[in-house]
């Protein structure tokens, strides 16, 4: 999981910008959650990364929201500023980032999203201002259309989907934002028969899925959740230093520790 790979990817980061700076990892509980709210206000505490299953509840320990990770509802970057816990989001930010980085443009596309859990509310929150459509479909159709309700408005097109039959067609973008390949007797998280050249599909998840090597043997333009994993510790490592991250090192120090 990301925060496995985390240290090593910010640990080179802080070592080739000549900072004494530490990440580590730690498993906190979440019974454990407020006593590691109060030790990151420390003076010798920079910051924090929160994951999985914290990030909404980490929101009622922090003294400032950034308003974005606050429309969003989730954070999973916090700054240390004299003992005062500011919350941001950079999972979309760096969804959004990745995409640009392998020169994927979203503006004006129709863009569908699989899932809406956490990270697909990142990823939604940016995407429906930049794409010429959003799309949501999800196991559970109230998150769905409950999200889509939350980022439409001011001429955006953001709709829930019920059924994605015949769909994926009428698509450029597909992302998968559930956690379905996250194992290995999982299921597609959707049917792709109708993948074609020409599309982009993506996965949050940070490896080749069987979901995108499907799609890429159907000859869509594949990427995986890496570049996303990357781009949001670049927007964290950024706001904890106040410097310009390295991309490149940790690039390289994350593609070391996934192998
Ligand atoms: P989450 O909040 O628990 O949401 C899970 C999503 O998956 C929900 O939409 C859920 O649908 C759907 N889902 C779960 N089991 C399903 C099933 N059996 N069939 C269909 N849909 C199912 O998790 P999350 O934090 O959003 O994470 C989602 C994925 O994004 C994970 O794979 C995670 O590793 C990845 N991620 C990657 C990065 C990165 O930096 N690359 C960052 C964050 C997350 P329901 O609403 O119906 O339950």
């Amino acid at each position: 999981m990301g925060h496995s790979v985390s240290p090593a990817m910010h640990n080179a980061a802080f070592k080739h910008m000549g900072l004494d700076i530490t990440y580590k990892a730690m498993l906190v509980t979440s019974d454990g959650l407020s006593d590691a709210a109060a030790w990151a206000r420390g003076a010798d505490v920079l910051g924090i990364n929160v994951t999985v299953p914290h990030k909404e509840a980490i929101i009622g320990l922090l003294d400032h929201m950034d308003p974005e990770a606050r429309a969003i509802g989730a954070v999973n970057t916090v700054v240390n500023r004299g003992g005062s816990l500011e919350g941001y989001n950079t999972d979309g930010k760096g969804f959004i980032r990745a995409l640009e980085a392998d020169g994927i443009e979203v503006a004006g596309t129709r863009v569908l999203v699989l899932g809406a859990g956490g990270a697909a509310r990142a990823v939604c929150y940016y995407l429906a201002r930049e794409a010429g459509g959003l799309y949501i479909y999800n196991r559970t159709p109230e998150r769905a259309r409950r999200l889509a309700a939350e980022l439409g408005g001011e001429g955006r097109t953001v709709s829930a989907i019920e059924r994605l039959e015949g769909f994926l067609k009428r698509v450029d973008i597909v992302i998968n934002a559930t956690r379905l390949g996250l194992d290995a007797d999982d299921p597609l998280p959707c049917d792709i028969k109708d993948i074609r050249p020409g599309q982009t599909v993506c996965d949050l998840i940070y490896r080749t899925t069987p979901f995108l090597r499907e799609a890429a043997a159907r000859g869509a333009t594949t990427v995986d959740g890496t570049g996303m994993l990357l781009y949001q510790g670049v927007l964290a490592l950024e706001l904890w230093t106040g410097e310009k991250a390295p991309v490149g090192v940790m690039k390289e120090a994350l593609k070391r520790a996934l192998k």
